[in-house]
């Protein structure tokens, strides 16, 4: 057991002391020194009360899950990778083996290339072109039908 002194006489305080507010202020005094001060009263900011914390566990806890995007400027990427290398667009177009019309539409942002041929672009330039996006879902619908929090929260990427 921690010994403690009065902190208003100073003497030792045998067993539990008084826990009480002088001035405002908390002070653990003995108990014949419980009489200069209000007890506070333990249901109200008591100090246990105060130090716990409740941990509660949210309902619908978010799920971030990923997805792959096209980034913004993939196709001048592309166009500039194939221009730093020295190749025309039909030579790119045969690394890949695609038709060189697809280049053309791929770097002109015509079109927005199938997931196997950004595959093929970004092991030939050893680049990335596509990001992952978080996606936070939250799951757990609430019981009730109160329509609050969309189940739903897609973060959107901040464009430039
Ligand atoms: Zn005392």
């Amino acid at each position: 057991m921690i010994e403690m002194n009065c902190e208003i006489c100073g003497r030792e305080i045998r067993g539990k002391g008084f826990k009480i507010v002088v001035e405002g202020s908390e002070v653990t005094v003995c108990p014949s020194c419980k009489q200069y001060g209000s007890e506070k009263r333990p249901s109200v900011a008591s100090q246990q009360g105060a130090r716990r914390v409740v941990l509660k566990r949210k309902r619908g806890s978010p799920k971030i899950e990923f997805q792959d995007e096209l980034i913004e400027d993939y196709h001048l990427i592309i166009k500039h990778e194939r221009e730093k290398r020295g190749w025309s667009q039909e030579q790119l177009a045969k690394k890949i083996q695609e038709k060189e019309s697809l280049i053309k539409k791929i770097e002109n942002a015509e079109i927005t290339p199938e997931p196997e041929v950004i595959e093929k672009l970004e092991k030939l330039f050893n680049i990335k072109l596509r990001e992952q996006i978080p996606e936070i879902k939250i799951e757990g619908r609430s019981k009730s039908l109160t329509p609050t929090l969309g189940d739903i929260v897609v973060v959107k990427r901040k464009k430039k």
